[in-house]
């Protein structure tokens, strides 16, 4: 089968002839039907090999993590599933370590190769599931805007979570970023809070994207202007929480000095900025506040944006592209004029 992979470390993707992958026992093979494309499949281009291997990757490897598809054949001893089932395909994860134990199966001790990230993805027309408990069943739900639930919906589902708890009524949210990853967290916090949703984006057309799916404001990209934005929209307090889905020097200061004492900034996008102290950590760190970081999403939240989906109460913003045309969707992807998720698609 022809698949788009990344033939070794450092260097630029390209089709290969794969053979079709089987099952070996308690394993599953998926037909793919759509599949989402991300930035950290650029990223992953540029990774060093001693940082790959120090992450158990081996190259060549089949690009493509936000999968949705049908299973088509199982391996001795898989009984839960049914042939011919859609299913979208959740972050890898070992059901067995400490953390999956707890449900926190995005810290996954095993969980840093991944289908597309490492080992063989779904940018081909079949695709192997090692861990079968990644598989989710997507019911009527179309798989073209499923698959980007998997990954984009389900990592700013993390992220909308962990501070919710910060967002009462009269509180403000803020959003850093509103192409795949933002343009989700804006709707969830839509739907899962009363917060008023301030987004920052340079594009305009992903400001009008943010606005058309809850954003009450979208304001253009991160500048010196920023915090003091922030401050004039809410009342002079500052952010109840920030969402970084970008993550340069730029956003992550801003972001840092937008929140207000008790409040949080979530760093996701990894853009590789620093944060740099200028008058000291006391001036600049939100008093009694909270910064955090993290990769990915859990099972629980694949699920939860799954549910939401299902509802009708979140929708995926996507533009599609055939199998074909894989090259021309990562070049949009790079040039940041996709509006929402590029999903390729196989018919
Ligand atoms: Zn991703
Ligand atoms: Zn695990």
């Amino acid at each position: 089968m022809r698949a788009y992979r990344v033939p070794a470390f450092l260097s630029a993707p390209e089709w290969q002839e794969v053979p079709e992958p089987t099952p070996g026992p308690g394993q599953v093979v998926v037909e793919v039907t759509a599949v989402g494309l991300c930035h950290s499949d650029i990223g992953m281009l540029e990774i060093p090999p001693t940082l790959a291997e120090s992450l158990g990757w081996t190259a060549p490897f089949t690009l493509g993590h936000e999968i949705a598809g049908r299973i088509s054949a199982l391996g001795a001893g898989v009984h839960n599933l049914a042939l011919g089932t859609a299913v979208i395909l959740a972050s890898s994860s070992c059901g067995n370590c400490w953390y999956c134990v707890r449900g926190h199966s995005n810290n996954c001790l095993y969980g840093n190769v991944n289908r597309g990230a490492g080992d063989d993805g779904g940018l081909a027309p079949y695709v192997l599931v090692k861990t079968p408990r990644d598989l989710l069943e997507l019911g009527d739900l179309d798989p073209v805007a499923a698959a980007p639930l998997t990954d984009a919906g389900a990592t700013a589902y993390h992220g909308v979570n962990r501070v919710r708890n910060l967002l009462e009524p009269g509180s403000t949210a803020v959003v850093f970023g509103a192409g795949g990853l933002g343009s989700f967290a804006v709707q969830l916090l839509r739907v899962l809070s009363p917060a008023k949703i301030i987004a920052f984006d340079p594009s305009l057309d992903k400001r009008s994207l943010a606005m058309e799916l809850g954003a009450h404001l979208a304001l253009p990209g991160v500048s010196a202007e920023t915090v003091e934005e922030v401050r004039n929209h809410t009342g002079g307090r500052g952010a109840d929480a920030v969402l970084d889905f970008v993550g340069t020097d730029a956003t992550i200061s801003a972001g840092v000095s937008s929140v207000r004492p008790g409040g949080a900034y979530g760093l996701v996008g990894a853009a590789g900025g620093t944060l740099t102290t200028p008058g000291g950590w006391y001036h600049l760190l939100p008093k009694d506040g909270e910064i955090f970081t993290y990769e990915g999403s859990s099972l629980a939240d694949a699920q939860g944006v799954l549910a939401l989906a299902r509802s009708g109460l979140i929708s995926s913003p996507v533009e599609t592209f055939a199998f074909d045309d894989v090259e021309e969707a990562y070049r949009r992807l790079r040039a940041g004029t996709l509006r929402g998720r590029a999903v390729v698609t196989f018919d």
